[in-house]
């Protein structure tokens, strides 16, 4: 028997619908898992890992071409082997499309930019980190930043920033709480891959939805044969929109076949 081209992917299913709508003629968009975590081989992911953070602004860009592929605001999530959390998923969605998306991030040309204190600029984040200063001024720098930053980042932020971790806060100098601040506010780090489909919450592509009448749910190609839910190509952020689709195209298949 001749080999079957489609790629089987698990994410609740076997697959077997891909082969099926392929034999009878229909078009597979190429498959692959969304809304799925990013890898990264910098070591402070792992060093951070289980440290969730709320209220961030990410943006992921190709720093080849200085372009922005996605921004959002909320939640990440630092994990062993990258980045994880809603905005990251979300995130995801948008990297896979990207044109040459696997060379780029082969050539560690995907970047995750995060902004740690998003709702300061960079002049009211120096007043803030003044006042810290103020009231560790006899302290030595490692333990004056527990009031700005969760635990399990301020090692990562102290090397980062190049500052003596032993020396005391009242001899930081000016030029070291700006580049302090720079990294506060451009937190960067280079994504190099997908975590696997097994655990993608979502399929992207399937079948083609222009062979597919929208309105009934039945094919373009056969007569009688209908789809529903993530075997079509469509694919939404997470938030309760994939299984909208799912239950949408489901109701609008059935109520037709019923007819
Ligand atoms: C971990 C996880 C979290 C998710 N969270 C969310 C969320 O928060 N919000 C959201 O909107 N979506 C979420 N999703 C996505 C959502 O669950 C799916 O988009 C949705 O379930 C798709 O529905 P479906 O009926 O098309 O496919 P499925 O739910 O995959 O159902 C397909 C069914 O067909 C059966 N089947 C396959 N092949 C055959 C065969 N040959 N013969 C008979 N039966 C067969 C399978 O066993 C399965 O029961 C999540 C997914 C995962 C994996």
């Amino acid at each position: 028997m001749q080999q079957e081209e489609i790629v089987i992917v698990g994410t609740g299913s076997t697959g077997d619908g891909y082969k099926m709508a392929k034999r009878v003629g229909h078009t597979i968009e190429k498959i692959r898992g969304s809304l799925v975590p990013l890898t990264s081989d910098n070591n402070v992911c792992k060093q951070m890992q289980g440290l969730s953070l709320r209220n961030v602004k990410i943006e992921i860009k190709d720093v080849e071409k200085n372009r922005k592929i996605y921004d959002d605001f909320g939640e990440m999530l630092f994990t062993h082997f990258g980045v994880s959390g809603p905005t990251i998923l979300s995130g995801s969605a948008h990297l896979l499309r990207y044109k040459n998306i696997d060379k780029l991030l082969k050539e560690k040309k995907i970047v995750l930019s995060i902004d740690l204190k998003p709702a300061l600029s960079e002049e009211e984040l120096d007043r803030r980190i003044l006042r810290d200063f103020e009231e560790f001024k006899n302290k030595e720098f490692k333990n004056g930043l527990n009031k700005l930053l969760p635990k399990k980042m301020i090692d990562v932020i102290i090397h980062m920033s190049k500052i003596n971790p032993y020396k005391k806060i009242n001899e930081i100098t000016k030029e070291e709480r700006i580049n302090l601040i720079k990294i506060l506010k451009k937190f960067e780090i280079v994504i190099n891959g997908f975590r696997p489909v097994e655990e993608a919450i979502v399929t992207a592509g399937g079948i083609s939805t222009k062979e597919i009448n929208p309105k009934t749910m039945e094919s373009k190609l056969i007569k009688g044969l209908y789809f529903a839910g993530e075997v079509i190509d469509v694919d939404a952020y997470t938030g309760g929109f994939n299984l909208q689709i799912a239950y949408s195209t489901g109701y609008t298949a059935g109520l037709e076949i019923g007819k």
